[in-house]
């Protein structure tokens, strides 16, 4: 399996800073079921190609557990696997050209943005779905694309045609956009067994697909295949993909008055202070901020020393770009840098990220999510994660008829899927804390109206 990358922006041998690869230099990568041999077959200021070797071993693979079981035995041994581009040669694109494909340049950085023309050939491509998908699939992302197609066996032409393409991609970008879309899409293309499929693939797909896959026309096909055809894979991908298209966190209802968009603000400072103090007690030193959106709760909790360890998640990479940059966090100290991490997943799913923590916040973020997911964040949150403390809090529906703005029986926000009573809020609260072995109390949060009670509450849960 041969990749290469090809560009003519003067001087081409920059490729060589962006790749963290001297022209000069052989390099060899290990990935587990081969090798990775990097390499420049031309080198000059007008034109520089870096090639990508792949050297699979196909006995080495058949006594790897990764391999799958074929349909026929013989299949662990005639296969296409060390000839045709799949998920091995994403892996090994991740080992050689990771710091490329994270966005990092040390000696240049302000190449990382610049868009080069680039030409990426691939001998030889398996494409389930022939030409017509292999142009669905690059063209919306704007490649222009040239290939030939193999013949299943030249001796006898009336065969016919194989799934196997010699294909050349051209199109002027990033050279970051460019691994990650091939990262992404060549194992879609093969679709054959990848040698993954966990739910660290849907992380992986998001990270690395996220932005471009979000627009592409086939997302739902690319997702399909890239998770292979999991369907509990696929949806929970599929939820934050299309997530991201729904309305921004902050945009609240747009006919909303002035006075109340204030009120919200400062309600929501006092609730995020509440939580802050709330989580200075009973010496939490690690915090995990869940649904952290835009780092309002994160930026509170910074100054204060006694947080060691800061994490934030959220399912929606729109908001952790946001909350990077409201935080500064390129700019910051390397001391306090470690001290923070933003991380995307989702509150529904598993993730052993989430362990180890002293606390977790969940602030106006459980009436995002369909009611019958929250029985998975239950799970997640004090089953897996299980702190010592977690804070929820949420609106108040009864206060909504206080809002004028707000026709009876509308929620405060596009997105919010269900908005509670005080009782409901409770009955969930200790049905919680029972099954999971904690102790809860309930708070109001704002100015209490006497029948109605305040804007928003909050749940404090402790084991
Ligand atoms: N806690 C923040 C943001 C609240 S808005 C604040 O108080 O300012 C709700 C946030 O929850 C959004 O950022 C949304 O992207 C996130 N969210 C929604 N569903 C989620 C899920 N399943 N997993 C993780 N985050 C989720």
């Amino acid at each position: 399996m041969l990749l290469t990358i090809t560009t003519t922006r003067k001087p081409a041998t920059d490729l060589g800073f962006l790749l963290h690869k001297h022209p000069a230099k052989l390099q060899e990568f290990e990935i587990p079921q081969g090798i990775a041999h990097v390499f420049y077959p031309e080198v000059s200021d007008e034109r520089c190609t870096i090639a990508l070797l792949l050297d699979i071993d196909p006995v080495g693979m058949t006594r790897s557990k990764s391999t799958d079981s074929q349909a026929f035995s013989l299949g662990q041994y005639v296969n296409d696997r060390p000839y045709a581009a799949s998920s091995l040669l994403s892996a090994a694109l991740v080992k050689a050209f990771g710091s490329a494909m994270n966005g990092k340049c040390k000696d240049k950085p302000e190449l990382v943005e610049t868009p080069f023309p680039l030409e990426v050939k691939i001998d030889v491509l398996s494409v389930r779905g022939g030409e017509p998908l292999l142009r669905r699939l690059f063209e919306p992302l704007g490649y222009t694309i040239e290939t030939t197609q193999h013949e299943l066996d030249m001796q006898f032409p009336a065969w016919g045609q194989s799934r196997y393409f010699s294909a050349t991609f051209s199109h002027t970008l990033t050279i970051q956009d460019a691994l990650r879309h091939f990262y992404v899409l060549i194992p879609v293309l093969d679709n054959n067994k990848h040698y993954w499929v966990s739910r660290e693939e849907v992380d992986k797909l998001l990270e690395k697909g996220g932005e471009w896959l979000q627009h592409h026309p086939e997302k739902e096909l690319i997702t399909r295949r890239y998770l292979r055809n999991q369907r509990v894979l696929m949806n929970e991908a599929l939820e934050v993909l299309l997530k991201e298209e729904l309305p921004e966190t902050e945009s609240e209802v747009p006919q909303e008055t002035a006075e109340e968009q204030e009120a919200k603000k400062r309600i929501h400072d006092v609730r995020l202070e509440t939580v802050r103090d709330e989580l200075l007690k009973d010496d939490i030193k690690k915090v995990i901020d869940l649904g952290c959106g835009e780092g309002k709760l994160l930026r509170l909790l910074l100054p204060e020393k006694q947080f060691e360890k800061i994490l934030g998640m959220d399912i929606s990479m729109q908001s952790l770009r946001n909350a990077s940059y409201r935080l500064k966090l390129d700019r910051m100290a390397p001391r306090q840098r470690e001290r923070i991490e933003l991380i995307l997943g989702s509150l529904t799913y598993r993730d052993k990220r989430l362990e180890g923590y002293d606390a977790a916040a969940l602030v106006e973020v459980i009436e995002h999510l369909d009611e019958p997911r929250l029985r998975a964040l239950e799970k997640v949150v004090f089953r897996f994660a299980r702190p010592r403390k977690v804070i929820i809090t949420t609106p108040n529906s009864e206060y909504n008829v206080l809002f004028e703005s707000l026709p009876a029986g509308e929620f405060r926000h596009t997105d919010h899927r269900f908005e509670w009573t005080r009782n409901q809020f409770e009955t969930w609260g200790y049905k919680v804390a029972q099954e999971f072995g904690y102790k809860v109390i309930f708070r109001p949060l704002g100015e209490e109206h006497e029948q109605l009670g305040a804007i928003s509450q909050m749940a404090v849960f402790e084991r």
